[in-house]
């Protein structure tokens, strides 16, 4: 949502003018750790990991003992604290598929309407700019991993050190008096688990503990960083986890496809010591999708967001009074398992006592006995599984459906990019089946197994994900994402011809998939044959017309075979539905330019180095348009640009050709 559709909220501030001046000088900051399980805290009872600098906020502050996530899944996890809404209420169902759309109202947009300066610091690409989250923020600091002539060395992720480098350059520049939001997400604790000395050796027989007191240390850094600065006591501090880690609980080893509380029970922290009172441990059962209403309670801000509810009755009851919250119920699900995998949705709903699952073979669990939910009490219990099942089928009846656009403009190196962070994604049309009877819970050893394989994808060791891949795909040979994955690897592997038939049997089984059809035709257009590849990049064109990549490929097969006018139109096909494609900007350049359209190719290639500024070929690109067209000086200044920015890579004959270019256009 825009901010100048926000302007109603600027006249609803509560409490008359002392809580007003109030709210212009409370700053908040969001840290949101991912993948942590609230019983990795030892203020939470953990005696597997010390966690001071989170026990300390936690004294000095408000425990939610029982938070729950409604997804285990970060990009969904996060759009849910941000808005305060139920994934299928905002519409995010998984990560690298789904954007959240503009029409949602975020707390970074409620807070920048306010007058506040805002900022987030991003620790993954899961959370990059292009799924919606950046909404509201004036600075949204995801930059790391964007340079596109390096895009398969980079790292997708970046250790919470770096991102705390990066808040801090940000308070440098800071001046002024308007309070600030800052937003940080720490991504150490999700897999793989290899964190940094000294914790390394701290805890050698559990390294994920090992990324959680890594990432404990980095948060006191944080809190130390708002204390030499002077922010910390005008500072609303606010903690959360996205979603806890399987750790082998149920058999799930991370998390994403069950929904108990190994993966939704996440640590909740608050801390202000002017507004928030201190040391209190909330036991009853909350929801992270109440955070920021809660903290826009304590700014002083009506808090119109979302589907959660401000908890500041509950931090501030009478403690002697009988608990309150009897009818809190947490809502959870996940699609992955349908998405994904082809196999049945979960969704779930906990009330004060009890969790059930509605899947194939549904659950009951008696949360006062049973907290590991262990013990299935539906043949028991049978009434109290349907009380609460009605329960559960009236909240999803309740949910609208999200306008707006939900999926993002896709790339080509946008998969690879989730893939080398260790995500499974890919094949798109597994949802054409939904309503499976595939129980997931009944498949984790082939989940695990497949996870086994993207962990090796990720490591780049090809031919072990091709082995453990032709293995899943012998049991379960209808799984078109294990076709997908193991293409990919025999690409890797440079076996073509094997990869095109691992397609072409996904395709005989009656799996179509658009991504199998543009991935024949990449193929085909490595090999050098274009016509072959322009007829598979027109299915897959014709299944999903939006596909930005597919306009691109099929772009490259024209320009190949020759057929300029085609090509060019292609790429300006690409660009109307994502203009900052700087791949497609590129080709058309390099087509026009073979079309003596010389201003327009210039054009072009302007883009990609606007678009990118580190894009070192862009530069040489444009080096040679420039000199073509006889700009000298900008030409020379061009080229030499490039010869900075491309420094140690592998560009020989470019470099060379630079130099040349130079020397001669110097004379
Ligand atoms: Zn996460």
């Amino acid at each position: 949502m825009r901010v100048r559709d926000l302007s109603f909220l600027l006249v609803t501030v509560i409490g008359g003018p002392a809580l007003a001046a109030a709210v212009s000088t409370t700053n908040l900051v969001l840290i949101t750790i991912d993948t942590l399980r609230a019983d990795y805290l030892s203020c939470n009872g953990s005696s597997k990991v010390k966690t001071p600098r989170l026990d300390r906020l936690a004294r000095e502050g408000v425990n939610f003992t029982r938070a729950r996530s409604p997804v285990p899944l970060t990009l969904p996890a996060h759009a849910s604290i941000l808005t305060g809404n139920y994934p299928p209420t905002h519409g995010v169902r998984d990560n690298g598929t789904y954007r959240l759309p503009e029409q949602q109202l975020s707390l970074a947009e409620v807070l920048e309407a306010r007058g506040y300066r805002t900022a987030a610091f991003i620790g993954s690409f899961v959370l990059d700019r292009r799924y919606g989250l950046a909404q509201g923020f004036d600075v949204y600091d995801d930059r790391v991993w964007s340079d596109v002539d390096e895009l398969e060395t980079l790292e997708a992720e970046r250790p919470a050190g770096e991102v705390l480098a990066a808040l801090r350059r940000w308070f440098d520049k800071l001046e002024g008096e308007r309070p600030f939001f800052a937003w940080i997400h720490l991504y150490d604790p999700h897999a793989p688990y290899e964190p940094p000395q000294p914790y390394r050796s701290r805890y050698p027989r559990d390294p994920y503990a090992g990324e959680v007191a890594y990432t404990d240390a980095v948060v006191g850094k944080i809190v130390d960083e708002l204390q030499i600065r002077g922010h910390l006591s005008a500072t609303l501090l606010a903690v959360v986890g996205d979603h806890g880690e399987g750790l082998g609980e149920h058999g799930e080893l991370t998390h994403a496809v069950l929904i108990y509380n190994s993966t939704l029970h996440v640590p909740m922290l608050l801390r202000a010591p002017e507004l928030v009172p201190a040391g209190r441990v909330i036991p009853d059962l909350v929801r992270t999708i109440d955070l920021a209403p809660t903290l826009l309670d304590y700014l002083g801000i009506s808090p119109v967001l979302g589907e959660g509810v401000s908890l500041r009755s509950l931090i501030e009851r009478d403690m002697r009074a009988k608990p309150s919250g009897d009818g809190m119920v947490a809502y959870s699900e996940s699609l992955y398992p349908q998405l994904k995998l082809g196999w049945s949705a979960l969704h779930g709903l906990e009330t004060r006592d009890h969790r059930v699952i509605v899947a194939p073979r549904p659950e009951l669990y008696d949360l006062r006995v049973d907290p590991g939910e262990t013990d299935n009490r539906l043949a028991a219990e049978p009434g109290v599984y349907q009380r609460i099942k009605r329960q559960l089928v009236e909240l999803l009846q309740g949910f609208e459906e999200p306008s707006g656009e939900t999926a993002p403009p896709l790339d080509p190196d946008e998969l690879d990019m989730l893939r080398s962070l260790g995500y499974l994604s890919g094949s798109e049309t597994a949802t054409q089946r939904a309503g499976s009877s595939i129980d997931p819970k009944d498949r984790l050893d082939l989940w695990n197994r497949l996870h086994l394989a993207v962990a090796q994808f990720a490591a780049a060791d090809y031919r072990a994900a091709a082995d453990t891949l032709t293995a899943v795909l012998a049991e379960e040979p209808g799984m078109l994402i294990a076709y997908d994955y193991l293409g990919t690897c025999y690409q890797k592997l440079s076996q073509l011809d094997l990869a095109e038939l691992t397609y072409r049997q996904a395709l005989g089984r009656g799996l179509k998939s658009t991504r199998l059809h543009h991935q024949l035709g990449r193929i085909y257009l490595k090999r050098g044959d274009p016509a072959a590849a322009e007829s598979e990049l027109r299915i897959a064109l014709e299944l999903d017309p939006r596909r930005v990549a597919a306009h691109y490929d099929l772009g490259q097969s024209l320009r190949a075979a020759g057929d300029l006018p085609a090509a060019a139109e292609e790429y300006r096909a690409a660009l109307a539905i994502n203009a900052d494609y700087l791949w497609a900007w590129s080709g058309l350049g390099m087509t026009l330019a073979a079309m003596k359209q010389e201003d327009e190719a210039l054009a072009a290639f302007r883009r990609v180095v606007e678009i990118d500024p580190s894009a070192a070929l862009g530069y040489f690109n444009l080096g040679v348009q420039l000199e073509r067209m006889g700009i000298r000086e900008e030409a020379m200044a061009t080229y030499r640009r490039f010869l900075e920015l491309s420094e140690g890579q592998e560009l020989d004959a470019q470099r060379q050709q630079a130099e040349v270019a130079i020397e001669l256009l110097g004379q």
